[in-house]
């Protein structure tokens, strides 16, 4: 028998240009750079500008700007997800061929009249219910997912329970879960290190790579950074753009809510110090099981 084919291991941060990069999105470029500069991986920055509603107009090159300051260092061009329509169609007309999409009047409305179990209910598996616009959904297997995430453990969905998710949507762009699983593949992604906020997702991202024939990369978890109260970050905090004044201090609290050790006097360090510390010492082990994290009061 043949042996595996050699993977080069590869991280990537994808941030949505919705918004400045706060301390949550932070906390997730952190802990999926550390993750792949510690195994040696090279690691990308791939902006998902495909919600062409939602961007907001300069957000990505502040973002670059930003992630610079803070002392990162990507590999390669920046992949930017509007240059990759084309690669999404082709998925789409792949998946369709192979009788795994169906297409679903349902508005937002219907889905959240029907019931709160949360899944799509599969109204249109048989066609559409009216006429008017139609989104794609993907028809999801039957067989349960299972993978063990890196820091959130063995995982195991139901995907009858998750239900068909949508792949092109009613204004036909390729909706967020197609382009991860294309893009991912396209730039031989290895280590997905996301938010756990994302974990939901990864049942649906697996099942179209089974569909697709696409390689099945790692997945690991990273906790959510929470209020001091427990509150999901608020609305402020999110829309505040990063200290820039304060570079170390705010990698070296990072540092700190990824479960991580830094000795104090690393917060008075430079940049570079604080990333040469923080490689060398990386131990995902501390973040095992742990779905948030506070912030500090
Ligand atoms: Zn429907």
């Amino acid at each position: 028998m043949g042996r595996e084919p050699l993977k080069i291991p590869l991280g990537r941060f994808a941030p949505s240009p919705t918004g400045p990069l706060h301390l949550g999105s932070l906390l997730a470029a952190v802990g999926s750079y550390l993750d792949a500069r510690a195994a040696g991986a090279r690691w990308l920055v791939r902006i998902e500008d495909l919600d062409i509603p939602r961007v907001v107009p300069g957000c990505a090159d502040e973002m670059l700007r930003t992630l610079e300051t803070f002392g990162f260092e990507w590999d390669g061009e920046v992949l930017y997800q509007s240059t990759r329509r084309a690669a999404y169609r082709d998925a789409l007309a792949e998946l369709t061929t192979a009788g795994r999409t169906f297409r679903c009047s349902c508005s937002r409305k219907d889905l959240a009249a029907d019931d709160d179990a949360g899944g799509y209910p599969g109204t249109c598996r048989n066609g559409p219910t009216r006429t008017g616009p139609t989104a794609v959904r993907f028809r999801v297997s039957d067989a349960p997912v299972r993978f063990d995430d890196m820091i959130q453990g063995p995982q195991t969905f139901d995907l009858s329970a998750c239900g068909d998710v949508v792949v092109e949507r009613r204004d036909g762009l390729a909706s967020y879960q197609l382009a991860v699983v294309v893009d991912d593949a396209f730039q031989h992604v290895t280590r997905v290190v996301r938010g756990a906020d994302l974990l939901s997702s990864t049942p649906w991202q697996i099942d179209l790579q089974r569909a697709l024939s696409l390689p099945q990369p790692s997945y690991g978890h990273l906790p959510l950074l929470l209020e001091p109260d427990g509150a999901k970050l608020s609305k402020s905090r999110r829309s505040l753009p990063l200290d820039m004044s304060a570079v170390p201090q705010t990698l070296f609290s990072t540092l700190t809510h990824l479960s991580q050790t830094p000795p104090p006097e690393l917060a008075h360090s430079s940049i570079k110090e604080v990333w040469k510390w923080a490689i060398r010492h990386w131990d995902p082990r501390a973040l095992v099981g742990k779905a948030s994290v506070y912030l500090s009061a």
